[in-house]
């Protein structure tokens, strides 16, 4: 049998850059059960620029955006005006092509499903393979999740397509730099809508929703007059956190830990931020004379002491808020109507909402404060001070 130090399972991006990292330190084996990175596509792929940048990657964009205008079926709307081409749409089988050529030493298994870890052993139908430590990044499906540390998150299902559109509508973007979301019931009882131009008249168009989710999606397409093609999406985590993210020498990263932006249910710069906190977590407490387990109950205390709770709220006040605009976003949309707001920065919300609140306050926008600073749950410049905090 064949030994690794690290195993991790699940070759997206936060698997792929944790594999990245830790392979700078010691021996690692990642495993993907599909055949190709990044295939079958499930995500939007929108990030902000300025946290790549942070994480310290260049992986390949679809398109960049400077608006983003949120707007209900009767055309009352809000825009928000990040001033540059501050948010990106990721090419998603490119962002973990771009991750797998830095792996450095590591080994990527593709085509092999891990079913078990039992007693430092991942067992896939084609071997078993001793570890010291495994890494779950197996994504939202959570099967490995739910037997070590099982939670119960908060979800909502979401189906898009990349399809050409020619209408002239309120709801279509009207540049390629601008994203629409609709908010509006009629469409989807508890979540929201998305048009985003991938370039000329080519738009990923998508919809989440708790219930009949498929149904809602044709008729956004019939809306719009969009054509359907090759439809692709899957769970959204949208709230919820585990109590712990380690047990014995395993430990959890990635939508599987519920690291989400609750608002949004975008996962890509948490899942690596979560990565980055671990990867660093266990790089510090060797540095310290630990040993690694020791390192993972490091990353654990981090998680407990400084994000969990955080999660937590965010998801249990962003699900009260989705409900709320529920039953008062016709008026609310009214109110806000045609209001354009300049902001700096896609995943710090909070500038966004602050400046919107500084035009109309009201209880909605108050409520929205709450729930939307996002980004910072994982703080990556502060990831070494609260090691240290943690460690003394
Ligand atoms: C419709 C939709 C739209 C979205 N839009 C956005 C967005 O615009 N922005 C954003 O930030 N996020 C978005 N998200 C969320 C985002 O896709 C996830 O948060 C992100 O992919 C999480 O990364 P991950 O590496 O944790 O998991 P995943 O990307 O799901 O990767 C997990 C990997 O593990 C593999 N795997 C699972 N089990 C095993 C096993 N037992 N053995 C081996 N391999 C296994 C899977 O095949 C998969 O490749 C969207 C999600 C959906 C469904």
């Amino acid at each position: 049998m064949s030994k690794s130090d690290a195993i991790i399972v699940g070759a997206g991006p936060s698997g792929l850059y944790l594999a990245r990292e830790l392979s700078k330190v010691m021996n690692v084996t990642i495993f993907e059960e599909d055949r190709m990175l990044g295939i079958p596509p499930h995500c939007t792929g929108l990030v902000n620029l300025s946290s790549l940048k942070v994480l310290g990657i260049s992986p390949p964009i679809v398109n960049t955006y400077r608006y983003v205008r949120i707007t209900d079926l009767s055309g009352n709307s809000i825009t928000f005006d990040f001033r540059e081409r501050t948010i990106a749409m990721l090419d998603r089988p490119g962002l973990e092509h771009y991750l797998a050529d830095e792996l450095g030493s590591a080994t990527l298994a593709l085509g092999e499903r891990v079913t078990e870890l039992d007693n430092g052993i991942a067992k896939t139908k084609l071997r078993q393979e001793a570890f010291d430590i495994a890494i779950i990044a197996e994504g939202a499906n959570m099967a490995l999740t739910r037997n070590l540390i099982p939670w119960k998150p908060t979800h909502v299902y979401g189906i898009q397509t990349d399809t050409k559109s020619f209408a002239v509508s309120e709801l279509m973007p009207r540049s390629d730099d601008e994203i629409v979301v609709i908010f509006d019931r009629k469409l989807s009882e508890h979540y929201f809508a998305w048009i985003v131009p991938r370039n000329s008249h080519e738009f990923r168009i998508g919809i989440a929703d708790d219930a009949n989710v498929w149904v809602k999606f044709t008729e956004l397409l019939k809306i719009i007059n969009a054509e359907q093609s090759k439809p692709f999406g899957g769970k959204i985590i949208i709230g919820g956190s585990p109590s712990h993210v380690v047990a014995g020498n395993v430990a959890i990263i990635g939508d599987a830990g519920g690291f989400v932006k609750p608002m949004t249910g975008g996962g890509i710069i948490m899942g690596m931020l979560s990565a980055k906190l671990l990867a660093e977590s266990i790089s510090n407490a060797v540095k310290e004379g630990l040993s690694i387990t020791d390192a993972l109950s490091l990353y654990d205390a981090l998680f407990r002491k400084y994000i969990r709770g955080m999660v937590k709220a965010l998801g249990s006040a962003s699900y009260i808020l989705h409900m709320m605009i529920n039953r008062s976003l016709g008026n609310i949309m009214q109110l806000m109507s045609k209001v354009n707001v300049v902001v700096e920065d896609y995943d710090n919300h909070i500038d966004a909402i602050m400046k919107a609140a500084s035009r109309r306050p009201w209880q909605f926008i108050k409520a929205l404060l709450a729930v939307v600073n996002e980004l910072s749950l994982i703080e990556p410049g502060r990831i070494n001070r609260l090691i240290k905090d943690t460690l003394e």
